[in-house]
């Protein structure tokens, strides 16, 4: 790859530290710091994205994430020294070529979901999955061009070199649906072609967490029906000419102490629209154009990321089992029969999502020399986390009862008179009243927040949602051989009319 548009600055910053392929927090702030085009939700630009109220928190959130690849106690599982050269890279990056990998991956994973609670969907970790995707599917990126298959390559050579950051964006944006796909007005496409690359014109939504990553991977794998300029599969620096990034309003508040909203209080996962005005894609950045076989490979090119979807949400189940049995403790209900049941719904649902993460890794197959999760286990597992997501978020809020409203705020603690009282009329089972209430603060920033709603429409939808989810589990599951079966017992035609 001989371009580096979007990359000048990362390669200043690495140049700074002692890791030629990693950087720390602090340098990955910088490299934030390049020049990218940001509007906040009041419509102000965003003169420096690390301190900008509505992102800042995020920003030290993730950096703390960058900072553990040099911490003695989590380097080795968000790093790995490839024996070919003796250098150290990102985990993230590395192509899974064994199960091993995978299960390498699964542990930073672990680490960064515990770290942040998971309401980052699409940590530094995740950011390599929609390119080992890109991967996975290669040999029809080849078939179109073998051009193309390289620039696959070396993106992932490149992302892994420079300690990269990715987000995925995959859906158009919502318009009349009357409108025939190829008409839409935003869709992204090509206006221009050059022989070094394309002219990009239109709009792509949701990017999460893009105005603090570095790069966006970039499919129409979701959208049947598009003209031949708007198939386009590609990467994109995030600081690209002509591209603007547009914060949604927030969800959290930026000044938010942690004992009133220990999670809020570290911030959010912005998602941002995308506005493209005339920019220049470089060829060495596009991975697919014109080719329409392409459009809807959207269960083949998301094999990885769907498994890194599940697998976190599978640590954060393990999370919310903690929370609901904290509950119980400190509110003494363990006795009742009822609360029990409730939390063992919860311990159902993560070791239900546990199981299907280990067998998805257990059963892997080899496509295209990446090892890739068995899709039979992540597909309805995924389904399955998907639907009982807010039966979980209610059982959460109904083992709190009162408390999700007898909540108060550090100032009333720190009041002379209300204070006292609020410490003497409400002790908790083994711990204090101050202590019980930051556990239901804890329970509204996950469970009732703005931000537990934003959450919890993540969870459900960022990866397209459940009916989406079940019509890929009917199209792909294998049942030839149950049928077959049941024909044979039956002895009836044993060839199925498929409609
Ligand atoms: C919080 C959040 C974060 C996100 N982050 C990202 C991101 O980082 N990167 C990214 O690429 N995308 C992201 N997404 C976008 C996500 O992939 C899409 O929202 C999803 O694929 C649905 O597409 P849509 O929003 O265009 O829904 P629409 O097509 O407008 O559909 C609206 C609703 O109609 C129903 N529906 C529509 N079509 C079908 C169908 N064929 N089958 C069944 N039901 C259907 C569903 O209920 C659907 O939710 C995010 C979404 C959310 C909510």
């Amino acid at each position: 790859m001989t371009t580096d548009v979007g990359l000048q600055k990362v390669k200043e910053v690495l140049k700074t530290g002692s890791e030629p392929h990693l950087m720390t927090g602090d340098q990955y702030k910088e490299s934030l710091r390049d020049g990218r085009r940001v509007i906040d939700s009041k419509g102000q630009p965003v003169e420096d994205v690390t301190s900008h109220p509505q992102l800042a928190r995020a920003v030290d959130n993730i950096a703390a994430l960058f900072d553990m690849q040099f911490e003695p106690d989590t380097r080795d599982a968000f790093t790995y020294l490839d024996p070919a050269d003796g250098e150290r890279y990102a985990i993230g990056w590395q192509i899974p070529t064994e199960k091993e990998h995978l299960r390498r991956k699964l542990e930073a994973l672990r680490l960064s979901t515990l770290k942040t609670f998971g309401i980052f969907g699409r940590p530094p970790d995740y950011g390599s999955m929609m390119a080992l995707g890109f991967l996975a599917v290669n040999d029809k990126i080849e078939r179109e061009n073998p051009e193309f298959a390289q620039n696959v390559r070396d993106f992932i050579k490149l992302s892994r070199a420079h300690n990269l950051m990715s987000t995925d964006l995959i859906p158009d944006v919502q318009a009349d649906r009357r409108i025939p796909a190829s008409e839409k007005p935003g869709r992204l496409r090509a206006v221009e072609e050059r022989p070094d690359g394309i002219v990009l014109y239109g709009a792509k939504p949701c990017g999460s967490i893009g105005s603090i990553s570095h790069f966006f991977t970039l499919s129409t794998a979701l959208s049947p029906g598009l003209d031949e300029a708007a198939c386009l599969w590609g990467v994109l620096p995030a600081n690209i000419e002509g591209l603007t990034l547009v914060l949604r309003e927030p969800v959290t508040d930026p000044n938010a102490e942690w004992e009133d909203h220990p999670l809020d209080s570290r911030g959010e996962e912005i998602d941002n629209l995308l506005l493209f005005d005339n920019v220049f894609l470089p060829r060495e950045y596009l991975v697919s154009f014109k080719n329409k076989e392409l459009l809807g490979l959207y269960h083949e090119s998301g094999v990885v990321g769907f498994w890194h979807i599940l697998a976190r949400l599978a640590v954060r189940a393990e999370i919310f089992v903690g929370v609901a049995q904290t509950i119980v403790d400190v509110l003494g209900t363990g006795r009742i029969p009822s609360v029990r049941d409730s939390v063992s719904e919860i311990i159902k649902y993560a070791a239900i999502l546990k199981a299907g993460i280990i067998a998805a890794v257990e059963q892997a197959e080899v496509w295209n020399g990446v090892t890739v999760p068995n899709l039979e286990y992540v597909t309805p597992v995924r389904l399955y986390s998907i639907e009982q997501y807010p039966r979980i978020m209610h059982l959460l809020r109904d083992l709190c009862g009162q408390g999700m409203v007898s909540r108060w705020p550090k100032a009333l603690w720190e009041h002379p008179e209300i204070g006292k009282k609020l410490d003497e009329f409400m002790p908790g089972t083994g711990v204090t009243a101050r202590e019980k209430n930051r556990v239901f603060n804890l329970v509204w920033d996950l469970a009732c927040s703005s931000h537990a709603a934003r959450v919890a429409m993540f969870e459900n939808t960022n990866a397209t949602p459940r009916a989406f989810v079940s019509e890929e589990l009917y199209q792909h599951y294998d049942r030839e051989a149950a049928c077959r079966l049941i024909r044979d017992y039956l002895d009836i035609n044993p060839e199925r009319v498929v409609i």
